[in-house]
């Protein structure tokens, strides 16, 4: 039997979970996948059967091993962690990659933001079907001004439309964690809306969450903190974005806080 790392954020897949899973993740035959985290192999085993290719990348080096002692024929095992990948590892011969995982709950976030600058790097990451915390796939579909609604949700949502596709209960993994789990789909797109500067984005939505129950005019100062201070100043930023300052962060849409990173990055050329 197979011990469970706690560092690695190992809770392997019952066998009666596994059929319910496929089934969600749904491969075809002419399909190339990635899988993230592929530990004993209970998903890498029924998607290499049904897929075209898969590459899994696993960090638990023993666990690797034994997935490549199976030489399984259309099977990769890329030993290391997935994070630290630089995008030449996922120069696969294809232009249609699906993502698959069930994900270690740790590194869940950066994991999912890992994917979004794969795509939007131009791997052509089609989907990815990802086993997540249940808090944290509720934060992915969350809409604005509920609880959830948060950094999570306007990054990924920006980049991806969301699907909740199966609820699982902590006694589909051994050993079982301490919360319950969702199966989620983003399917990736372009930015909706487009922005002008996606990194000031990212780093705008982050910095007003840090303050998300104050207003927006005194949350925007926390951008000062999260890289070198922009030029433009809140309250101009705000007006050119033609939003209230004294809305909460947590009410803003997508499309608004697109505006709003817009209006910290002025048009300094016409486009013809
Ligand atoms: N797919 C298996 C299953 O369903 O039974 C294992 C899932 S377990 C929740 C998460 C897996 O991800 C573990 O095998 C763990 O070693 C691996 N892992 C953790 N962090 C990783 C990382 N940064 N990169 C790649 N694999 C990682």
């Amino acid at each position: 039997m197979i011990r469970a790392r706690k560092q690695f954020g190992q809770h392997f897949l019952e066998p009666v979970w596994v059929d319910k899973v496929i089934a969600a993740i749904d491969p075809r035959a002419d399909q190339d996948f990635i899988e993230i985290g592929p530990g004993p192999g209970a998903l890498t085993r029924p998607l290499a059967q049904r897929a075209k290719s898969v590459t899994a990348f696993e960090i638990d080096r023993d666990l690797a091993a034994a997935l490549v002692d199976e030489a399984i024929p259309n099977l990769t095992v890329i030993a290391g962690d997935f994070l630290s990948r630089s995008i030449s590892d996922f120069a696969l011969p294809t232009s249609h990659l699906r993502a698959a995982g069930n994900l270690p709950y740790n590194v869940a976030s950066p994991i999912m933001f890992k994917l979004v600058e794969l795509h939007a790097a131009g791997v052509p990451l089609v989907d990815a079907t990802l086993m997540l915390q249940r808090e944290v796939a509720d934060r992915l579909v969350a809409p604005p001004g509920s609880k959830q609604y948060g950094v999570l949700s306007v990054l990924i949502q920006h980049a991806a439309d969301v699907e909740a596709v199966l609820k699982l209960p902590a006694g589909a993994f051994r050993p079982p964690p301490k919360v319950l789990s969702s199966l989620v789909r983003l399917r990736f797109r372009a930015p909706n809306p487009p922005v002008r500067d996606h990194a000031l984005f990212g780093r705008l939505v982050q910095a007003v969450f840090t303050r998300r129950r104050k207003t927006l005019a005194n949350a925007l100062l926390a951008l000062d903190g999260f890289g070198p201070p922009p030029p433009v100043r809140p309250p101009e930023a705000l007006a050119a974005a033609g939003i209230d300052g004294s809305r909460r962060p947590e009410t803003l849409s997508i499309a608004e806080f697109v505006r709003l990173a817009d209006s910290y990055v002025p048009v300094t050329r016409a486009v013809l």
